[in-house]
């Protein structure tokens, strides 16, 4: 019986580097097989996944050796987190090591629906050269403003200052003499930040007060026009009142990479067909080449270390 088992991907170096100390079993299909995993853990002593394996109550009780919960990337809504304090086992996420892709991805997305540079592709194709329909906007000067500014939001507006953006910011966690703040303009109220962005990047934890922040309410305090990005967690956003205010033309445009239910069903992608300014990509925010190979590097000195520790 193995050691680790790793139930979805990750860098294959990684993974070979620990098997030469460990009896590993990596197989990133198992996410989808949830009682051939739980028939695995039965002995094993770490389990690493990324954000679909749902290390539940129950997968622990399946798992009575379990020391580690290593997590290929930083968000924890899919680990019950109390239920492994309770059994002593540790919860190591990658902190840090995929804030450059995910920053970089709402930077490249911004800068698309500003420009409307994405839209034009079908109708040059078929010979229309809409060069009218693409005037779009530039993304120096324009007030990127941040929901949440811990990590990721802080390497967000570090780029976004490079590009002359205004950065503005809301989180009330982060006290008003924290040095970041000299990166960007603290707001005390989420609305009055909604109303002077002309993009709204969010970067919050899915829990249970930042579910639906940004609802038909929130999105009627933004600027019109003004583009929303959200590679946060998908229950963050209200996808009806999103889809709305975008069909209306109220909102410029958005982009996600996290959905309220994933992975999408053909069925439930259909509420955002015929959307030409929704840029829509599958959770890979936090996914490059690069990234991959930092954040499985990471869990992996994690996940050995408690061992080690614990040995
Ligand atoms: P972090 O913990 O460093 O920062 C989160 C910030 O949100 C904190 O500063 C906290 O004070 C703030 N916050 C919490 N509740 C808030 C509220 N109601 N209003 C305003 N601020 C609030 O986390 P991070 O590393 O920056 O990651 C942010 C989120 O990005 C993660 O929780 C995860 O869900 C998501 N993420 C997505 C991807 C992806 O691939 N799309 C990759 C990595 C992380």
């Amino acid at each position: 019986m193995p050691d680790i088992v790793i139930s979805e991907f990750m860098d294959q170096d990684a993974v070979d580097a620990v098997s030469q100390r460990y009896e590993v079993v990596y197989d990133a299909g198992l996410v989808d097989r949830p009682e051939e995993l739980a028939g695995l853990l039965a002995e094993a002593r770490a389990l690493v996944v990324r954000n679909r394996t749902q290390v539940t109550a129950a997968l622990l009780e399946a798992a009575p050796q379990l020391k580690v919960v290593g997590r290929l990337g930083v968000g924890l809504d899919n680990i019950d987190t109390a239920a492994c304090k309770a059994r002593g086992v540790a919860v190591c996420p990658a902190t840090g090591a995929n804030d450059l892709a995910v920053a970089e991805w709402v930077i490249a997305s911004a800068m698309l629906l500003f420009r409307l540079a994405f839209s034009a592709r079908a109708q040059v194709i078929d010979g229309l050269w809409p060069r009218g329909a693409c005037m779009g906007r530039e993304t120096a000067g324009k007030a990127l403003g941040l929901v949440g500014f811990g990590n990721i939001a802080k390497e967000t507006a570090r780029l976004a200052r490079a590009l002359g953006m205004r950065v503005l910011a809301y989180d009330p966690y982060v006290p008003a003499d924290d040095p970041a703040w000299a990166g960007a303009q603290r707001f005390e109220s989420l609305t009055a930040l909604l109303a002077a962005s002309d993009a709204v990047s969010l970067h919050v934890p899915l829990t249970d007060s930042t579910r639906h922040l940004i609802d038909a309410a929130a999105i009627a305090a933004m600027k019109p026009g003004a583009i929303l990005l959200n590679a946060a967690r998908g229950g963050v956003v209200d996808e009806d009142a999103l889809v709305g205010a975008l069909r209306s033309g109220a909102l410029g445009g958005a982009a996600l990479d996290v959905y309220e239910h994933e992975p999408l069903t053909q069925e439930y992608g259909q509420r955002f067909a015929g959307l030409d300014n929704l840029i829509l990509t599958p959770h890979i925010g936090g996914v490059t080449v690069e990234s991959n190979e930092r954040v499985s590097k990471l869990t992996m000195e994690n996940v050995v270390r408690v061992l080690e520790e614990g040995a």
